[in-house]
């Protein structure tokens, strides 16, 4: 393998720039030749292709976004979409392609691997829903964007005695909405994994409110509802004032925390490794704090499942 690409695809993730950025140091570590495919899937079909060197991907690992943009590509869902991006990569000599993103360029690295062009997939995305992995790149730090979030919410919400709904992002899956609702002590968590009767949460609020609360702060994951739905059902059963915050885009933005930046230099570094010996197909992850590979295809099979005992445990803290 004389030359490889990367790509960044889907939805962007903070630390996808500190995984350009090691795709391109390790490949020149190996003296092999990196090209930046630009704006996703789009750019092998539009030819959009351009040779980094060493230089291209300095001061960014800091930064969130991606240096190569990214972008969703309807024509590389199709059969002509995927030849036509495989003629371009042959056109420009590359050899083998690293695709970051989540399952959705996931499903694209698998439609090239069974056309034969070898590529590797590495986890990008905020939503913490890749199985195979037990994070994304971009998880930890769109986590921490959520607590600071609902800190200040929660001062606020002290000093006015209201109950707050906060909806965070995660697609179809809660992890983001768990782990800040743990992090953050949240009354209640809703997420989609664990559907929770109305008469449940209100119940539970009252009776908080019955011992003294301050103030109540719900999370919901946005693969529930809409955060305004729950606020104001939650307001007309229990009577109590409630606020909603959405918290968008906030959370996809930012720089990278220090274990985005550290996941995200090991995963895509293993990611040029394994084009180097040979592998297609497979996926690179963290499991157990070790880097680990499996086919891509697998991930795609499994359901992402939420940690069970975290589900539990933020029930039982937040009595
Ligand atoms: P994410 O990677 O964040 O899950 P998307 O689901 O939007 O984001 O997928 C990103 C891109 O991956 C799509 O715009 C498309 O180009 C490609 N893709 C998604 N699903 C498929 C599929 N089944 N076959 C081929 N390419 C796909």
């Amino acid at each position: 393998m004389k030359r490889i690409g990367v790509l960044t695809s889907g939805g962007d993730s903070p630390g996808m720039n500190a995984a350009i950025r090691a795709v391109v140091r390790k490949a020149i570590y190996h003296d092999v030749e990196v090209y930046g495919i630009y704006y996703g899937y789009s750019g092998l079909i539009n030819n959009h292709i351009e040779k980094m060197e060493v230089g291209d991907v300095g001061d960014i690992i800091h930064r969130g976004g991606t240096m190569l943009y990214t972008a969703r590509c309807e024509e590389f869902k199709t059969k002509e979409g995927q030849q036509q991006a495989i003629e371009n990569l042959n056109k420009a000599g590359i050899d083998g392609l690293v695709v970051v993103g989540g399952d959705g360029s996931f499903h694209g690295a698998e439609a090239l691997t069974s056309l034969g062009y070898p590529t590797i997939g590495v986890p990008g995305t905020i939503d913490n829903d890749v199985p195979g992995t037990d994070f994304t790149i971009g998880f930890d730090t769109a986590l921490n964007t959520v607590i600071n979030a609902i800190d200040k919410i929660r001062d606020t919400a002290t000093s006015h005695e209201r109950t707050y709904v906060i909806e965070v992002m995660g697609r179809d899956a809660g992890d983001l909405a768990l782990w800040s609702g743990l992090a953050d002590g949240a009354e209640t968590i809703m997420i989609p994994e664990q559907p929770q009767e109305t008469e449940d949460i209100v119940e539970r609020l009252l009776r908080g409110h019955r011992r003294g609360k301050k103030h109540s702060i719900i999370i919901v994951a946005e693969g529930v509802g809409s955060g305004v739905d729950v606020a104001r059902e939650i307001q007309d059963e229990t009577g109590l004032e409630t606020r909603v915050t959405v918290l968008g885009h906030i959370q996809r933005g930012g720089s990278p925390t220090a274990f985005d930046r550290v996941l995200a230099s090991r995963l895509a570094s293993r990611a040029v490794e394994l084009l180097l010996e040979g592998e297609s197909g497979k996926m690179v992850g963290l499991v157990n704090n070790q880097v680990v590979h499996k086919p891509i295809q697998t991930a795609l099979e499994e359901k992402h499942k939420i940690d069970q005992n975290m589900y539990k445990l933020s029930q039982e803290l937040s009595i």
